[in-house]
């Protein structure tokens, strides 16, 4: 597969940011405190509830690290030097990128960094 050219990196990674974007806004609706009132919610309820939001904030996190990688792949296509592996400098592939836009390392970098 030809490489995509920066119009199209830019669009795809502009695309994901929106995606992204939308998702904590949506998500920042299920955000509120955990109701902490006995008379509307059991102990066992309530025990579950903290335990969705500590999740949901979890996921929050993730997201918003995604939107940061994705932010600066833009500044990295600004630079040319998006599709670059920051660690060893070779391309990253194609089909990763289409997967993950704002991925910074190739795959074989990223396994070295799992395995740490
Ligand atoms: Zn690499």
């Amino acid at each position: 597969m030809p490489a995509m050219d920066d119009d199209a990196q830019r669009a795809r990674v502009n695309e994901r940011i929106a995606e992204v974007e939308s998702l904590l806004a949506a998500h920042a609706e299920g955000s509120k405190p955990v109701e902490l009132d006995q008379q509307r919610v059991g102990r066992l309820s309530r025990m579950d509830a903290i335990q969705a939001q500590a999740m949901h904030r979890e996921t929050e996190r993730r997201r918003r690290v995604e939107l940061m990688r994705l932010k600066s792949a833009l500044t990295r296509l600004d630079e040319g030097m998006y599709g670059d592996c920051v660690a060893c400098g070779e391309s990253i592939a194609e089909r990763r990128l289409e997967n993950d836009p704002g991925a910074t390392v190739c795959i074989e970098c990223a396994r070295v960094a799992e395995r740490r």
